[in-house]
Order: C-alpha cells, then structure tokens, then sequence
C-alpha cells in the first residue's frame, strides 16, 4: 500500500511508543532530525513502521541501562536518497554474526545470554520491508561497544 509518507513524522511516533519501554532502562531515545525539511517517500506506512520497531525494540533489548540510542534521519539531495540510523551502545554483535543476523530465525549466541526471548524474525522482516522499497539496510558494529544501522531508501 505505497503512499506518500513524512518520515520524520513516523520515526517521531514510533520512538515515542518505544518510551516507557526505554524509560525502564533508564534509556533516552534521541532523535536527531533533519536540519531542513525532507521530501516526502514513497512507501507503505505500516510496513516502515514495522521496521522502525524492530530496530528500536533491538536497540533498547541489546543496550545497557542508563545509556543513549540515537536515531537520525538525513536527506542526501545528490543520491535522492534518505539515511536512517539507530545507534546504540550495548553488546553489538560479532563478526561472524553480522552476516547471519538479518536471516530468518538467526539469533546470535550473546543476544540469546541477554534475553532469552525473541524469534530472530525482526531483522529478517525489516530487510524484506526495506527490499521492497528499493532501499539498503546493513549494519555495522562492534563486541562490547555498540551496534548501528543504517537504512537508505530512494526518494522516487
Ligand atoms: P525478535 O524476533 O524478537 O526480534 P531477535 O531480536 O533475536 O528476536 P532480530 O531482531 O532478527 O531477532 O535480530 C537478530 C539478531 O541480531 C539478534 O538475536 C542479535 O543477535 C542481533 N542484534 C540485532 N540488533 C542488535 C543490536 N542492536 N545489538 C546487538 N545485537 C543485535
Ligand atoms: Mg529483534
């Protein structure tokens, strides 16, 4: 159901839904957004909206009490693009299970010590979401020092 969305807007709302959840933690959820407004995108709300919560959800699942998630959205004006990133602090994932992580039912061994729930669909549903729009998602990250990902989705 393409349509078109604000996503600063949605990012805006699904933080505020995840914070009672980070609140438990003693966790601020940070949103820097763009300087100027962006275009709007093409996609389907509800489907963007899952991958949001999924991202965030992880962020706050993996992070350490008391610390900072930033989630930043920007408009690359040369590549018609918008980037988004979710930035946290908690146990990030090693190398070997960075390439694993967005495939169905993947957990890795230190998420499962974290938190022993969880079905390791989140990220295998934000990429198939992600795909359908023609965007990008990756990650990068480090053990013991925090995990990022970033989102690039066209314009048109
Ligand atoms: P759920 O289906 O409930 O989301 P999950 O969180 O384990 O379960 P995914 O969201 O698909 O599943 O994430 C897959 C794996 O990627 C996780 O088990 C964890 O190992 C790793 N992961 C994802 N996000 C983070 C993060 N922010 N920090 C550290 N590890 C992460
Ligand atoms: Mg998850």
């Amino acid at each position: 159901n393409f349509k078109n969305l604000n996503l600063s807007n949605i990012i805006e709302q699904t933080i505020f839904e995840f914070s009672s959840e980070a609140h438990k933690k003693d966790i601020s959820l940070i949103f820097l957004k763009p300087e100027t407004e962006i275009p709007e995108i093409l996609g389907d709300e509800e489907m963007l909206r899952v991958v949001f919560q999924n991202l965030i959800e992880n962020a706050i699942k993996y992070e350490n009490r008391n610390d900072k998630i930033f989630i930043s959205l920007k408009y690359n004006l040369k590549n018609k693009e918008v980037e988004i990133s979710i930035r946290d602090t908690g146990i990030g994932i090693k190398k070997e299970d960075q390439a694993r992580i967005f495939d169905k039912f993947y957990r890795g061994g230190n998420a499962i010590k974290k938190d022993e729930t969880g079905t390791g669909l989140g990220l295998f549903a934000a990429k198939n979401i992600i795909e359908h729009h023609k965007g990008k998602i990756w990650v990068e990250s480090k053990v013991k020092s925090g995990t990022t990902f970033f989102i690039k989705l066209p314009i048109s």
